[in-house]
């Protein structure tokens, strides 16, 4: 049991209790705990028999036995006894995914958006986790508030990128953008500037309550577009607190997996979406999927190893993960 595959089973626990109001805080409390394992992956045998677990920062009384429990047994009774009450027991169908495979993330956020971090530090943090690409996915012009970017700061951003690509060896920076899926489908860019770009993903961000034969319109215009490569968080919930859109998800899912764009597996605990339970779907009708951290610094990074066991629990085959691949077979879905 390494560091990572001990972040996933506690990643896991604050899922499930996430979907307990009353749960909340203890909630945050197992993926911060899940996080820090996944970021600073401490030797936890070592740590166990030195009886210093709470030495990990986030890692209080209650996580250490938990801990102690996986790191003996392999396994998590707290876990099971979750997964169990909460009706989403482990599956013998499960794939077999492993973090040392993952090539590259295509969705992150700079300091030209709302990131809190500059495009280098963001390239650094990737390139230390041995990532062969990163994909830098700001926000478009319609999120003003995180001075979302239009065609012109899209270039000034290529001149930065240039220059950063230049100062990381081994791994290639993709520009994209997180573009709006507006009210009635058509994206907050045009298709000009859409073309140029390396990677395209389109989110919902606002309205997601709408009915759900409008929402279903919304979604097929934006799975249809020429230039979509990802749908970003195709739900948009909050596990725990906000309820995603509604829509006919065989119909969006279906037009998505026969035009080759990939839906996402946000790894950010507060989306985790799509959620297990909806991949899986997805993926029976033959989707493809980009599984990335929506980082907005580079310690966030660390959602995809912690969270990987959600694309397991999907039952998702390797070559059906964008990320498993080569930064020259990224477009092989289209
Ligand atoms: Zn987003
Ligand atoms: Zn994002």
């Amino acid at each position: 049991m390494d560091a990572i595959e001990a972040a996933q089973v506690l990643s896991e626990i604050g899922y499930l209790l996430r979907q307990d109001a009353k749960e909340r805080f203890r909630a945050k409390a197992f993926s911060a705990a899940a996080w820090s394992l996944a970021l600073q992956r401490p030797d936890l045998a070592d740590l166990h028999r030195a009886e210093k677990l709470t030495s990990i920062e986030g890692v209080g009384e209650g996580i250490a036995r938990v801990l102690s429990d996986v790191i003996q047994t392999g396994a998590s009774r707290y876990l099971n006894r979750l997964r169990e009450q909460s009706k989403q027991p482990a599956r013998e169908d499960e794939s077999d995914l492993d973090f040392d495979d993952y090539r590259g993330d295509i969705h992150s956020h700079t300091n030209w958006s709302d990131g809190r971090a500059t495009m280098l530090e963001m390239a650094r943090g990737a390139q230390a986790l041995g990532y062969s690409y990163l994909g830098i996915t700001d926000h478009s012009p319609r999120i003003t508030v995180v001075h979302g970017l239009n065609a012109e700061r899209l270039v000034a951003q290529s001149r930065e990128m240039a220059d950063v690509q230049s100062q990381v060896d081994g791994m290639t920076l993709l520009q994209g953008i997180e573009v709006d899926i507006l009210e009635d489908g058509s994206l907050d860019l045009p298709d000009a500037v859409l073309e140029i770009l390396d990677i395209v993903i389109a989110s919902p961000h606002v309205k997601l309550r709408q009915e759900p034969a409008a929402m279903t319109e919304r979604m097929m215009r934006a799975v249809s577009h020429p230039h979509v490569d990802v749908i970003g968080h195709p739900t948009g919930r909050r596990p725990g607190s906000r309820e995603g859109a509604s829509y006919d998800f065989e119909l969006v899912f279906r037009e998505a997996a026969k035009r080759g764009v990939a839906l996402e597996i946000d790894c950010d605990p507060a989306r985790m979406d799509l959620s297990p339970e909806m991949a899986r779907l997805a993926s029976e009708y033959g989707c493809h999927f980009a599984i990335d951290a929506d980082a907005h610094a580079p310690a966030e990074f660390a959602y995809v190893p912690m969270a990987l066991w959600m694309a397991r629990r999907a039952g998702i085959a390797r070559d059906r993960i964008l990320n498993f691949r080569s930064p020259d077979e990224l477009t092989m879905t289209r």
